[in-house]
């Protein structure tokens, strides 16, 4: 209670418990403002008060003099007593609890929990005022993606406590290449953001990547194990490559992208061409959406060749998409496409019937039975249902078990080992052969390979395109085909384009071969008329 002159009057134990006050003694006829530490303003209120009598509440002070800060609320009303004294009456109620959960709370929104780093709502909100300043002139701001690579490989085969350490140990290493002026984020999966403000050129972007590069490529130390990371940068710059949050971040995935697609561990700055590829995908993947409604795909057919008797061995099928006003789009460009929104299902599972019931036609017409070759994508591979499907398309198109090869990289089957082993055997189960494409490219040991119990290793293009002429590329040739033959398995070098890459083969014990040497990917047509004439690999025998 305080008189006309803001001086105690009375002070009851609880308030002066909570500003640790003593007696009530010590704090009579003391001003309010000098006791408790009640700012001017709010002094001001209280003579407001005084003055017209209406009452206020849920007035906000806080004592930051003290360790950790206090919060409270005040409520002030006017009394007139029948004495014909005036009297304020001033509440107060501690709130610091509540303050430090809605602090927390605010802080949680916009930070990641594992991390402890901005997370994407509070990026957002820092770019947003960055490019402010850059557009009005005031400097440049860089925004910086940076992903692991193949971290999902790593969430995937080690568990996500595993994955989630990396990305803790990975959060701290970022932390440390930054200036004050800077931020890093998570703003999701792997996906770590750097805003760089103050940056004079890409150059000082460029040194600022490169140190993120260099402080990943330590060993991380993980539950006893030393793993070795790297990352894909995507680099874009404001004012040129976007004018907000929003188009700048854009910019980035786009820059991020081109970096994964150079073959990952690269740095890749933001160019306007990107955005028009970005365009031009988008534009692909809402033809792709009405192809795959009507399955207007084709499928091409690759013969493969046995080396010992220079024959046909057997047949891959490989899918097109020809595109109304552009033309053929390569696998490459739309098999991603598909992949991601879930249509490589339903296609693939159409690939699957129409090369089946193309290697029986041919049967049907006479033609010696050919195995049949088709590439599976993960999503297709890691359904529950695969086994499934294939059987049912087994039995529905007739075609033997024995005449269908499924062919599955190493990288899809390491997304999820021990699933990936347990369905290859079922698959295997049903007598249907298993080839493991593009082998050398994935990260799979020599251990798991064991596991597949795969019948085909098929050499991956990259090695066979130089086995002429560069050493390494023969060694590599030439240490798998010995591998796959010590574990009984045969052998297929694809890409063949070369007599010097054939003799090569041939020397060096290749079962098979694939490529444009001996025959480009045929339309139905093409390929009938070519398993019929029954063309054969000339070579020359050694
Ligand atoms: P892949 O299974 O490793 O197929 C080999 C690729 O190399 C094919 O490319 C083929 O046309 C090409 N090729 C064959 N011989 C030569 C040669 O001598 N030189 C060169 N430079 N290339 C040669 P394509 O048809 O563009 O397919 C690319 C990839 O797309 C395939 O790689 C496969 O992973 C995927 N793919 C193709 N069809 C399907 C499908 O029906 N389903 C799924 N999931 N993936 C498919
Ligand atoms: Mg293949
Ligand atoms: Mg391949």
């Amino acid at each position: 209670m305080l008189d006309t002159a803001l001086r105690v009057r009375q002070i009851n134990k609880v308030l002066r418990d909570m500003f640790d006050l003593g007696t009530e003694d010590a704090c009579l006829g003391r001003s309010i403002s000098e006791l408790l530490g009640v700012s001017e303003s709010l002094t001001g209120t209280l003579e407001d008060v005084l003055e017209c009598g209406e009452m206020r509440s849920g007035l906000a002070f806080e004592r930051p003099d003290i360790e950790d800060g206090r919060y409270y609320l005040a409520g002030i009303s006017k009394a007139e007593m029948e004495e014909g004294q005036t009297l304020l009456f001033f509440m107060v109620s501690d709130i610091t609890a509540y303050k430090k959960i809605e602090e927390r709370a605010q802080y949680l929104a916009q930070h990641d929990a594992l991390t402890d780093l901005p997370n994407r709502s509070l990026i957002y909100d820092r770019l947003d005022n960055a490019c402010a300043f850059a557009r009005r002139g005031e400097g440049t701001v860089v925004t910086m993606l940076i992903d692991l690579d193949r971290f999902e490989l790593i969430n995937q085969s080690l568990g996500s406590t595993y994955g989630d350490e990396v990305l803790k140990q990975a959060a701290t290493r970022l932390n440390v290449c930054l200036r004050e002026s800077d931020t890093v984020g998570r703003t999701g999966g792997n996906d770590f953001v750097m805003i760089l403000l103050k940056m004079n050129d890409a150059a000082d972007a460029m040194t600022v990547a490169k140190k993120v590069r260099v402080a990943l490529a330590a060993p991380f130390q993980i539950a006893g194990d030393q793993l070795y990371l790297t990352a894909s940068i995507g680099i874009a710059v404001a004012p040129g490559d976007g004018d907000n949050a929003h188009e700048l971040l854009r910019s980035a995935a786009a820059a991020l992208h081109q970096a994964k697609k150079d073959g990952r561990n690269q740095i890749c700055f933001f160019q306007a061409e990107m955005n028009q590829h970005a365009q031009r995908n988008m534009y692909l993947e809402s033809g792709l959406f009405r192809a795959a409604e009507n399955f207007k795909f084709e499928l091409h057919y690759q013969p493969k060749v046995n080396l010992r008797t220079g024959k046909i061995c057997g047949i891959e099928a490989l899918l097109r998409w020809e595109h109304p006003e552009q033309g053929v789009i390569e696998p490459v460009d739309f098999i991603p496409m598909l992949e991601e929104n879930g249509l490589i299902v339903p296609v693939g599972t159409w690939v699957l019937r129409t090369a089946c019931a193309q290697a029986v036609a041919w049967q049907n017409m006479g033609i010696k039975p050919y195995c049949i070759a088709i590439n599976l994508s993960a999503v297709q591979f890691h359904r529950q249902d695969l086994c499934v499907v294939v059987q049912q398309i087994l039995k529905e198109t007739g075609l033997e078990a024995k005449y269908l090869e499924l062919e599955i990289t190493e990288s899809i089957i390491m997304k999820n080992v021990d699933r990936g082993v347990k369905t290859l055997h079922e698959l295997k189960s049903l007598g249907i052969k298993l080839a493991v494409d593009d082998f050398g490219t994935g990260h799979s040991s020599l251990s798991y390979l064991k596991r597949f119990s795969a019948d085909v290793l098929k050499i991956d293009q990259s090695f066979i395109r130089d086995i002429a002429t560069d050493a390494d590329d023969a060694t590599i040739t030439r240490t798998i085909i010995d591998l796959a033959h010590n574990m009984r398995m045969q052998v297929i070098a694809e890409g063949v384009e070369s007599a010097a890459q054939l003799d090569f083969l041939l020397r060096n014990n290749c079962d098979e071969m694939q490529g444009y040497y001996f025959s480009k990917p045929l339309t139905i047509d093409d390929c009938t008329a070519f398993l019929k004439e029954g063309r054969q690999l000339a070579f020359a025998a050694k």
